[in-house]
């Protein structure tokens, strides 16, 4: 079983990584030398450049030019400027996508100013699967409003069959947090608009790993994550997208002064800015979104689907590797088997999911665990390589064959996985 022909073996993985037209960029990322990083689904890693960065805006822009950098370090042009570049990722033209505030933020502006385009509508379809906080926001929102709406919780293969003309609008996630699969945005959106409804999409599991395209997927509204698969770093702002029909009409209600037509005339009343800037709320932090930056460029410079391919081949490793074992030790594949349908991360159900993922990371593979038994292992596609997906394996094996979790140091559980 060692000829590079057999995708099991760890030849065949050399080959891939000696072919993969991404993997100059592992070079441009502080990676820690003694573990596997796995979990660039949840925090990318740090680019090199992005370290140059704050230590440039902190000790050059804030330090040394304070208020002048809002305008010479183009502090103040960041969100749109930073949107911009975002925009061609997802297949929206300039000027549709800002960056400010994190996902939960940007969601919650999102579906007000969609239930607000839908007043005379009660219903909004999620998948009740999702990444809970998304599911929060809307209860929050609509229990706030007081206005009688209702979630229609569906999963994913009843959605279209649930988006009836009672729907204001739909709040889905683009690839799913846990299980990786990926939802069809264009049929759905589709159906939504069929039947009067407006989309909008999360796309945090989505940019830097799958290809999307609102433009052509039409879709409403648009929410997403930048320090996942464009490695902004711990906590960095999220972006919004406003389709370019919506932007005249749409509203949000955090109306504070960066979301004001002029915010420096320092008007008593509250006047909306032109498209996509009346998403905009206040003073933004500034390093966080500066460290964006670096990161992003890389991911603007690599065509979407080759992002995605090099997650297909990643976890194509990962699971060529672990195929012979996966029955015998009562793992399950959560995640699509078909790449072309899979996010870049795998998901794996073990019923000792937790203690497995704690017993990997004292091998220095570092995954992560979601309640109550899917871990989850992600092929984030600019740093990693092809035999690190089989050395994780390995390391799978390697914990399961020897029950390697079955230690009481693993029955602790942390704050976050
Ligand atoms: C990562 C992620 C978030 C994160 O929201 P924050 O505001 O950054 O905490 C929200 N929703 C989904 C679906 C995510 O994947």
């Amino acid at each position: 079983m060692r000829n590079q022909n057999n995708p099991s073996s760890r030849i065949h993985a050399e080959g891939l990584d000696r072919a993969d037209p991404l993997a100059r960029y592992r070079a441009q990322f502080e990676l820690p030398s003694d573990n596997i990083y796995l979990n660039g689904h949840s925090l990318g890693p740090l680019p090199k450049a992005s370290l140059a960065r704050l230590t440039d805006v902190a000790a050059r822009e804030w330090a040394r030019d304070l208020t002048a950098s809002w305008n010479t370090a183009g502090w103040s042009a960041l969100p749109k400027r930073l949107g911009d570049k975002i925009a061609p990722i997802i297949g929206a033209p300039a000027g549709s996508v800002v960056v400010s505030d994190g996902v939960v933020t940007n969601l919650f502006k999102a579906v007000a100013a969609a239930l607000a385009l839908r007043p005379e509508r009660r219903v909004i379809v999620m998948e009740g699967s999702n990444f809970p906080t998304d599911n929060y926001v809307v209860q929050g929102l609509t229990a706030w409003l007081g206005h009688g709406h209702t979630i229609r919780f569906v999963e994913s293969d009843g959605l279209l069959a649930a988006i009836d003309p009672q729907v204001a609008a739909t709040v889905l996630t683009h690839v799913h947090y846990k299980t990786s699969a990926i939802l069809d945005m264009a049929a759905i959106t589709a159906r939504a608009h069929h039947v009067g409804a407006l989309a909008v999409w999360d796309l945090s599991h989505s940019i830097g790993a799958v290809p999307v395209d609102v433009g052509t997927a039409k879709a409403d509204f648009a929410v997403g994550c930048t320090y996942k698969y464009l490695n902004g770093g711990p906590g960095s702002p999220a972006f919004i997208y406003v389709a370019p029909t919506h932007q005249a009409a749409a509203h949000q209600p955090i109306t504070g002064w960066w979301a004001h037509k002029a915010p420096f005339a320092f008007d008593r009343d509250y006047a909306p800015a032109e498209g996509t800037s009346k998403m905009l709320t206040g003073s933004q932090p500034i390093l966080s979104m500066a460290a964006i930056e670096p990161g992003l460029d890389m991911v603007a410079n690599i065509l979407p689907e080759n992002l995605h391919r090099k997650c297909g081949t990643l976890g194509e490793t990962f699971l060529a590797a672990l195929d012979p074992v996966l029955d015998g030790f009562g793992l399950a594949v959560a995640s699509p088997r078909d790449p072309a349908k899979r996010g870049g991360h795998v998901a794996l159900d073990h019923a000792e999911g937790a203690r497995i993922v704690w017993a990997l990371a004292a091998r220095g593979v570092m995954a992560d665990f979601r309640a109550p038994t899917t871990m989850r292992f992600g092929f984030s596609p600019l740093f990693l390589r092809h035999v690190d997906a089989w050395d994780a394996a390995a390391a799978l094996i390697e914990v399961l064959k020897t029950r390697a979790w079955d230690r009481p140091e693993f029955a602790l559980s942390a704050t976050v996985t």
